[in-house]
């Protein structure tokens, strides 16, 4: 009896999470470091294998946002469509926390944020950086949460996933990976205050990202901000 009791305080969920290697390639992009063929995530078995699949599209969604804004520099842009956006929106929290710099603007900003990403694909595919995991929530009000970290070059891309937004046919895959690039900028150094989205960096390049990068309309915020923690 008194074993049985004990038992009982254990948090069951989280000692009988088993998890499974899933990849995502990635794009060629024309950075100068040397960059992975694909990421790998441990994906908490529990998702199906239609949720494990979305998250594989959704990751490789921010994947192409990555590679475009490099592809758009490459090609002679001085800055990318990515860039103009965060710079007509982003005005708060400009730099990440390891940044030692002053960033004056949202386009400076965005090149930073995407040059450290760059830093996260190399050390999750290198395995230089900590395994990254797919959480599981059944339920609950985050969407996709990342805890906030603060080194992209050894720091995970842990996530956890809400299996039942995951599951929603009502949004778009495009409006989920702007909640998945949301929070990998927190595991990437990005802050900002609870709830508080419009005008801050790591809101308003998640909301570009869900918009592809075109200008607002007058459609609310929360449309897209419901998806972001
Ligand atoms: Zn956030």
């Amino acid at each position: 009896m008194k074993e049985k009791r004990r038992k009982l305080g254990v948090p069951k969920a989280h000692v009988s999470a088993t998890y499974r290697k899933v990849q995502v390639t990635v794009p060629d992009a024309p950075v100068d470091v040397n960059i992975p063929a694909r990421m790998t995530f441990y994906v908490d078995t529990r998702f199906t294998a239609a949720q494990v699949s979305r998250i594989q599209v959704l990751a490789g969604l921010v994947l192409l946002n990555w590679d475009t804004h490099f592809t758009e520099l490459n090609d002679g842009a001085a800055r990318s469509r990515y860039q103009q956006c965060v710079n007509k929106y982003a005005k708060f929290n400009l730099a990440p926390v390891w940044f030692e710099g002053k960033l004056t603007n949202g386009a400076a900003a965005a090149a930073v944020q995407m040059d450290g990403f760059t830093t996260q694909i190399a050390a999750n595919g290198f395995g230089q950086a900590a395994k990254a995991y797919i959480m599981y929530q059944k339920s609950g009000s985050s969407t996709i949460k990342g805890v906030n970290a603060s080194n992209p070059e050894t720091n995970s891309l842990t996530v956890t996933i809400n299996a039942t937004d995951i599951s929603k046919t009502s949004v778009t895959n495009q409006f989920l990976a702007g909640s998945l690039q949301h929070a990998w900028l927190h595991r990437e150094g990005y802050r900002h205050p609870a709830g508080k989205y419009t005008n801050y960096f790591a809101g308003e390049c998640s909301m570009c990202l869900m918009r592809n990068n075109k200008d607002k309309t007058s459609t609310p915020a929360s449309t897209y901000t419901q998806w972001l923690d």
